[in-house]
């Protein structure tokens, strides 16, 4: 039953991309948001009410992201929306960020 697979366990993002993304500006804004108190308490909140499980369909490994469903970069005003994220594990997150990129 265990199948943990460690790829891409240390790359977040792909970083030829990510060079690319640079300067766009919204990265920037988003990260500082991701730093603020207000979002820490956010997600603490959400992965206690949602029991810290990946809410991708069909897989149950324990989530340590909480991802955005519409990307925070189309709507800013939704960063606060307990409707608009999930959580997911990190490999869902970097399979779901990888597309939104290309
Ligand atoms: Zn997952």
């Amino acid at each position: 039953m265990p199948y943990l697979k460690k790829e891409n366990a240390s790359l977040p993002w792909n970083p030829k991309r990510d060079t690319k993304v640079k300067g766009s500006g919204w990265t920037s804004t988003g990260n500082k948001k991701y730093k603020s108190y207000k979002w820490q308490q956010f997600r603490k909140s959400i992965f206690a009410e949602r029991g810290g499980i990946c809410e991708t369909e069909g897989c149950y490994k324990k989530g340590n992201v909480l991802d955005h469903i519409q990307p925070v970069r189309l709507a800013p005003e939704r960063f606060f929306d307990e409707s608009n994220v999930q959580i997911l594990c990190e490999s869902c997150h970097n399979s779901k960020s990888a597309k939104e990129r290309l």
